[in-house]
């Protein structure tokens, strides 16, 4: 962790952006605001889940708030909550609030496993939150049983039609792709695209869980997925999707759209607008990067705006060029994806 002293801001203050040495801009900040999760993923999390940090540990409300007013000043547009499950953290919403206030930010967006969907769809909606991205990996219910480690699928779907059927601009159903567990559905998960204005993403497996599942012949290449796409589907046209819809397609006809992530393969770091907060307090410039800026600490301490600002700034600045670089520069990774936001 740099000490305080370290980050005495100089000469830089003035810079209203985040950039880094290969004039990337950094507008989106990714922010996980809790590491418990209600579902234990076998990718993600072992059974008897990951040693979640004490309470106090965890970003506060006013610590979370302070951060993004702090990164507004420097260019900040775009926030997704994410967790853990961020439907978990009661307030959610009040830091939905927050982030809208006086109108830099113009996109707000949430990634959740749905189950309590129905439970806070209309709060969401009146917190005029700009998308969701529900993850739901199976619409089988026994599989569902098998990933997830628990129940619920009813609860996800129910979820889901709720917030299609809502004003919510962006929803999208995010399908982790899995070499024989649900390579046989992914047709009927772009069914879901006929009738429906959505995105379905398949995203590739990654590294990130202490299991190391994705070493055991479940990853499923995001050219392959493609190639399996573009041969059982006709009339498949690409259209222009997120950055990080790095292949993106429509069906004739059909309302939404099919996109594939190549989250492992990495070919789209050249994109990358993203900086990551996890629920302790830490920033990552990359999803794959071996060290974090402590963030938290510095707060605690009684650090000026500005210092964490050029603390903020100078973390993204160090972004290497791409994740396979950070990935090669150490072991340190964490033992799951719950604890870094995904
Ligand atoms: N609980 C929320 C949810 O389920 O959407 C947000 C946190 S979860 C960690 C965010 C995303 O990370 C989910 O879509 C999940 O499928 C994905 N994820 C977790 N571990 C992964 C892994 N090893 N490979 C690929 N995606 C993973």
């Amino acid at each position: 962790m740099k000490n305080i002293t370290d980050i005495t801001p100089r000469g830089s203050l003035k810079d209203t952006s985040i950039t880094d040495r290969f004039g990337r801009v950094f507008n989106y900040l990714r922010i996980a605001v809790n590491e418990y999760c209600n579902l234990r993923c076998i990718y993600c999390m072992p059974e008897e889940g990951v040693p979640f940090q004490p309470q106090d540990r965890i970003l506060t409300t006013n610590e979370i708030c302070r951060i993004i007013r702090i990164m507004k000043e420097i260019g900040l547009e775009k926030i997704r909550f994410t967790g853990g499950e961020p439907l978990l953290r009661k307030d959610l919403i009040d830091l939905i609030g927050f982030a809208y206030q006086d109108q830099k930010i113009n996109s707000i967006h949430l990634t959740t496993n749905g189950l309590l969907l129905p439970q806070y769809i209309n709060q969401l909606i009146e917190s005029r939150i700009s998308g969701i991205n529900i993850s739901l990996d199976t619409l089988n219910k026994d599989k569902f049983k098998k990933i997830t480690r628990r129940d619920g699928l009813e609860q996800v779907v129910k979820g889901l039609h709720l917030a299609i059927n809502s004003d919510i601009q962006s929803i999208k159903v995010n399908v982790v792709a899995m070499k024989d567990f649900n390579d046989d559905e992914i047709l009927d998960f772009v069914e879901l695209t006929k009738n429906n204005d959505i995105t379905v993403r398949f995203i590739e497996l990654m590294p990130f869980d202490s299991h190391q599942i994705w070493k055991t012949g479940k990853f499923y290449r995001a050219e392959h997925l493609v190639n399996d796409l573009k041969s059982n589907i006709n009339d498949l046209q690409s259209v222009t999707g997120s950055s990080t819809e790095h292949y993106i397609f429509k069906i004739k006809d059909y309302m939404g759209r099919v996109a594939v992530i190549p989250a492992y393969t990495r070919s789209l770091c050249g994109d990358c607008n993203r900086i990551r907060i996890t629920a302790d307090g830490n920033l990552l410039n990359c999803l794959y990067s071996q060290s974090e800026t402590n963030i938290r600490d510095v707060i605690r301490k009684g650090a000026s705006d500005d210092a964490v600002k050029y603390l903020i700034r100078n973390a993204m600045k160090n972004k290497l060029k791409d994740g396979w670089t950070a990935q090669n520069q150490g072991e340190d990774q964490r033992a799951s994806m719950t604890q870094i936001g995904g």
